[in-house]
């Protein structure tokens, strides 16, 4: 085991934080959440920024103009921006932490050419058209239908909870393309280009007041068959590439700045009980955060356990705990709560037990494949 950072990755990480020292002055102010056309240019500039820097598609091969990164530099990179405060990845996340690696690994020649660099640049926003009304945590049970007719499939259905469908250039969707198949063998993973026509997207209000999510309604939308990723009826299987990804670091830089709001509420008070549990709080984070870098290393060497998984059920769990502590405080303090960083976490925190994988799906997880006990009756 070994405990210490390299020389070489002590390297990467003081030239990152000198390039972020210089780089951050120059962000303009994040815009208001419901202004979306600035929310994009917001988060396009920054994966431009980080383009010119020579810190786009930090985990993606170099011949994919990526820079070939280590799990431990990504780490890093992770670690460094969410202390620095800097933009997170936002409109960018579908393209390229997920959308991106899938190509990547299951693309043709013309589909990575035509993506992967504008993805990298910031030239194009994706979004992921997975969940429908009736297929979420039974994701095979998805029911928009994708016929075939000549070159072209003609899609018929509705997605739901799609982030950023309301400003994305391109969507991962997927498609039934034999209803007949027993329903995982089915299904197709599509390119969607989302201006064509018959497309019709609806934001949804969140319990913040913004429309994070859209419904996307699709009919006779036509896609030529080149869109399709892998092999017809094989979508299974590539989406199964894309959720590697997707859960693979999806809370590193939140567990960072988890540990922040914890010594920033503790400055809120002087409650002997309140900070007891703050305390508590803080111990829990830090030891996912020491997780997280054991399951780093354990992927380093290809020996990769069920670290990710634990993680992502813990650190939800526990980031809602500490929410609602912070609206306890906040209510016996009398504190004014409106705008408020601490209460808007607590209501955003309620979507971390269900993205990604729901809590109790992954409790069934955890305990099919690490824990070997019985399967779920299907
Ligand atoms: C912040 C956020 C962003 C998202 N972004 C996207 C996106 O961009 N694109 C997209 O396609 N989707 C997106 N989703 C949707 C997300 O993938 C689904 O919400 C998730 O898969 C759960 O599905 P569901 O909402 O239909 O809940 P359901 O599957 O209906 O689950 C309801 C409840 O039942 C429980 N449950 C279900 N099955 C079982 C079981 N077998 N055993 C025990 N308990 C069970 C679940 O754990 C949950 O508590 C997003 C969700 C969130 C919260």
């Amino acid at each position: 085991m070994e405990l210490r950072y390299s020389e070489a990755e002590e390297s990467f990480r003081a030239t990152l934080r000198e390039w972020l020292e210089h780089s951050l002055p120059a962000v303009p102010p994040q815009p208001s959440r419901e202004d979306w056309v600035a929310r994009r240019q917001w988060d396009a500039d920054w994966q431009r920024r980080l383009f010119d820097g020579g810190y786009a598609g930090l985990n993606w091969p170099k011949e994919y103009g990526g820079q070939g990164a280590t799990p431990t530099e990504q780490l890093i990179f992770f670690e460094e921006t969410a202390k620095a405060r800097a933009p997170y990845v936002g409109a960018n996340f579908v393209g390229t932490l997920h959308a991106g690696p899938t190509l990547i690994e299951e693309g043709t020649g013309a589909q990575k050419a035509a993506h992967l660099p504008n993805i990298l640049r910031g030239d194009e926003i994706w979004c992921q058209g997975f969940s429908e009304p009736g297929a979420g945590s039974d994701l095979a049970g998805l029911r928009t239908r994708a016929d075939r007719d000549g070159d072209d499939y003609v899609l018929n259905g509705q997605k739901i909870w799609c982030s950023f469908g309301q400003i994305a250039d391109v969507g991962e969707f997927l498609v039934r393309t034999d209803p007949d198949a027993p329903k995982n063998r089915g299904i197709s993973w599509l390119i969607l280009p989302m201006d064509l026509p018959g497309i019709e997207i609806r934001p949804i209000k969140t319990a913040l007041g913004s429309s994070e999510f859209c419904e996307v309604f699709l009919t006779d939308v036509r896609v030529p068959v080149s869109q399709r990723v892998g092999a017809e009826n094989d979508g299974w299987r590539v989406t199964n590439v894309t959720l590697k990804y997707e859960r693979g670091t999806a809370f590193v830089s939140e567990l960072i700045d988890s540990l922040r709001l914890c010594r920033d509420a503790a400055k809120l008070t002087s409650d002997a009980a309140h900070l007891r549990e703050l305390g508590h709080c803080y111990a829990a984070f830090d030891g996912l955060w020491s997780l997280t870098k054991r399951n780093v290393s354990q992927t380093s060497r290809g020996t990769a356990g069920a670290g990710g998984m634990v993680i992502k059920l813990a650190y939800s769990e526990a980031r809602q705990r500490f929410g609602e502590l912070c609206l306890r405080m906040l209510e016996r303090d009398g504190l004014h709560i409106e705008g408020n960083e601490l209460v808007e976490e607590r209501l955003r925190t309620l979507a971390l037990t269900i993205a990604a994988g729901a809590s109790q799906i992954q409790r069934n997880i955890i305990s099919e494949r690490v824990l070997g006990l019985p399967r779920e009756p299907r």
